[in-house]
C-alpha cells in the first residue's frame, strides 16, 4: 500500500503522552507532562454549568462568542495597553495548539523559511514542516538561555516568512526582556517578517519579572500574532480554549485556516472562560505567586539531592542537569531509570530539540500540590542516598 504522509510518520507520539503513559504504567509521581493537579476557579465551573443549560449547545460563531472575544480584548487592554477591536482583531481557537497550527498554515508557503529557537515546544516543528516550511533553528544557550545574536541574524534572509516565538518559554522558564524583544523586532522589520507569538504562560511569571508581548513594541502591531490560552491562565488544561489577538489582515487569513481545521470551539467553555477573564483576575494573578513558591520548594529539594538546577523565571517547568549525580547515560535513559527505579516521572529535554546531541537535561513540572512535590523529593532523596551509599 502507498505510504502515509512522511512528515507525520517521521515524528511518532509526543513525549508528553509517552511519559504520562509510562507514569501510569509504573504508578509513579508524574512530574512530566505539564498539567496542574488542582482545579481552576470554582465559579468558572458553575459558569460552565450555567452556560451549558442556558445557552444553545449548537455551533457558535466561527470566530468565537462575542462575550469571550470582548473579554480577551478587555484583558489585553488592561494588562498590556494593547487596544484591540474584538470584532476584527480577536478570534477564539481550540487551544493554543490550534491557534499555532492555524497561524502556521495561514502564513507559511512551501519553501518559506521559519526561524525557531531551540529547545522548542513539541508541536512547532511538525506543523512548520507539514506546511512545507524550512525550519531555521537557533539554539539558546543554557544556563540563561541567551540568544546568540549573530547566529540569529544569520538565520534570517529574504526567504524568511516568520519566527515562532515563545515567551514566557517552555521548557526553559525564560522570560525575554524588553531589550531582547527590541532587537528581535528590529530583525523582523529588517527582513520584513511576521512573528507567531506563543504567550500561553503570560500570567505565570516569577521574581517580579514582567511578561511583555512583542506585539506591543513599536512597529510590531501589524507583524505579530499574539496567542494565549485559558488552559494555563485558569489551570484548566483540558478545556482547550485559546485566543488570538492580531491585526485585521492577519486575523482574517488565520480565520480561513481555523474554519477548515475545527471551525469553532465549544460555546459553553467559551462563555465560562469569558466569565473567568472578566471576574477571576485576582485568581490568575495570584497563580504566578503560588507557582513561584512551588518552584522554590522543588528547587531546594532537587539541589539538596545534588542536581544542578538551571534558572527558572516562569511557566510550570524547571530544568536540571543530572550528571552531578554520577549518571552517565542520556536523558531518555535517565527518565526511564527515574520512573522505574525511583518512582518519579519527568521529561527528557532532548525531545524538545531537533537533534539528540543535547542529552543531559531533564524537565520537572512543579504545578502540583506541595505534598506531591514533597513526596517526589522524598522518593528521589531516598533513592539517590541508597545509590551512592
Ligand atoms: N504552547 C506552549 C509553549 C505550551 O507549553 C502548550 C502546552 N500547554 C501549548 C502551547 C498548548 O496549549 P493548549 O493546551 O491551549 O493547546
Ligand atoms: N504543554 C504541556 C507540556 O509542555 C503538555 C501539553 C501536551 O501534552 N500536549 O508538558
Amino acid at each position: 500500500m502507498k505510504a502515509f504522509n512522511s512528515t507525520l510518520a517521521g515524528f511518532g507520539t509526543t513525549v508528553f503522552e509517552v511519559m504520562s503513559r509510562l507514569a501510569m504504567q509504573h504508578k509513579t509521581i508524574n512530574l512530566g507532562q505539564g498539567f496542574p493537579d488542582e482545579e481552576g476557579p470554582a465559579p468558572m465551573l458553575q459558569a460552565l454549568d450555567d452556560a451549558t443549560r442556558q445557552f444553545p449547545n449548537q455551533y457558535p460563531p466561527m470566530m468565537g462568542v462575542p462575550e469571550l472575544r470582548q473579554a480577551v480584548a478587555a484583558h489585553d487592554g488592561r494588562f498590556y495597553d494593547l487596544e484591540a477591536d474584538w470584532q476584527t482583531e480577536v478570534m477564539v481557537c481550540s487551544g493554543a495548539t490550534e491557534a499555532l497550527a492555524a497561524s502556521i498554515l495561514a502564513l507559511v508557503e512551501p519553501g518559506d523559511d521559519v526561524v525557531l529557537f531551540e529547545p522548542l515546544y513539541d508541536s512547532y516543528l511538525p506543523m512548520v514542516k507539514r506546511a512545507g516550511g524550512n525550519p531555521r533553528l537557533v539554539r539558546l544557550e543554557p544556563p540563561d538561555w541567551r540568544i546568540p545574536w549573530d547566529e540569529l541574524e544569520a538565520a534570517f534572509s529574504d526567504k524568511t516568512k516568520c519566527i515562532l516565538f515563545n515567551t514566557p518559554m517552555n521548557p526553559t522558564g525564560k522570560v525575554f526582556s524588553h531589550d531582547e524583544l527590541t532587537t528581535l523586532g528590529d530583525l523582523l522589520e529588517k527582513f520584513d517578517c511576521y512573528a507567531i507569538c506563543d504567550e500561553v504562560y503570560e500570567h505565570l511569571v516569577f521574581d517580579g519579572r514582567d511578561h511583555i508581548p512583542l506585539i506591543t513594541l513599536p512597529g510590531m502591531r501589524e507583524r505579530c500574532i499574539r496567542i494565549a490560552s485559558a488552559g494555563k491562565t485558569f489551570s484548566m488544561t483540558g478545556w482547550k480554549v485559546g485566543y488570538i489577538t492580531a491585526a485585521p489582515a492577519l486575523l482574517s487569513i488565520i480565520a480561513r485556516a481555523h474554519q477548515f481545521l475545527v471551525f469553532t470551539t465549544p460555546p459553553n467553555l467559551q462563555r465560562a472562560v469569558a466569565y473567568g477573564l472578566d471576574q477571576e483576575q485576582e485568581w490568575y494573578t495570584q497563580l504566578g505567586r503560588d507557582l513561584q513558591a512551588k518552584r522554590d520548594l522543588l528547587e531546594k529539594g532537587l539541589r539538596s539531592i545534588g542536581f544542578d538546577v538551571l534558572p527558572c523565571h516562569s511557566t510550570y517547568f524547571m530544568n536540571v542537569d543530572f550528571r552531578p549525580l554520577g549518571f552517565n547515560e542520556g536523558d531518555v535513559e535517565f527518565c526511564r531509570y527515574l520512573t522505574v527505579e525511583a518512582g518519579v516521572t519527568v521529561v527528557p529535554v532532548s525531545a524538545l530539540y531537533a537533534s539528540d546531541d543535547i542529552d543531559h537535561l531533564v524537565r520537572f513540572c512543579f504545578c502540583k500540590r506541595d505534598e506531591v512535590l514533597n513526596a517526589a523529593i522524598e522518593c528521589l532523596s531516598t533513592h539517590f542516598a541508597e545509590r551512592t551509599a
